[in-house]
């Protein structure tokens, strides 16, 4: 299998991605979204970003130079905002008590190729 669109990483990062986003979420007591393609989508930007970039940048903000975001490392995931109050605006890492999140701390890697397959609008 292989990237099939632009908004998708290459095979390795993504498999790279979802560990950490997997193990990352079981060491800091976090949960997936209800709606797993919304986290779907963010590691597969995270892979993307790893690929264009060498690292992951949050996917789900604007910059003006992501060369320069990168060497600043704050929006590195996990970002800074994450690291000290578990705040998470991609939804990615949802604390217990947010109302979008799930039960999940795992998916796979077909779940996310599912989702990703069709570029969303
Ligand atoms: Fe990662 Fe932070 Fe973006 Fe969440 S908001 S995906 S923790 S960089």
């Amino acid at each position: 299998m292989s990237a099939s669109n632009p908004n998708q990483g290459s095979d390795k990062s993504l498999e790279i991605m979802r560990n950490f986003a997997q193990s990352y979420a079981k060491r800091t007591g976090t949960y997936f979204c209800q709606d797993l393609g919304v986290t779907a989508v963010v590691i597969e930007g995270l892979a993307k970003h790893k690929d264009d970039l060498g690292a992951p940048l949050c996917p789900c903000r604007h910059y003006e130079d992501k060369e320069a975001e990168v060497k600043a490392a704050y929006w590195n995931c996990p970002c800074v905002p994450m690291q000290e109050r578990q705040e998470c605006h991609c939804m990615l890492f949802l604390t217990e008590d947010n109302p979008f999140s799930g039960e999940d701390q795992s998916i796979t890697f077909e779940q996310i190729r599912a989702e990703t397959n069709t570029p969303k609008s």
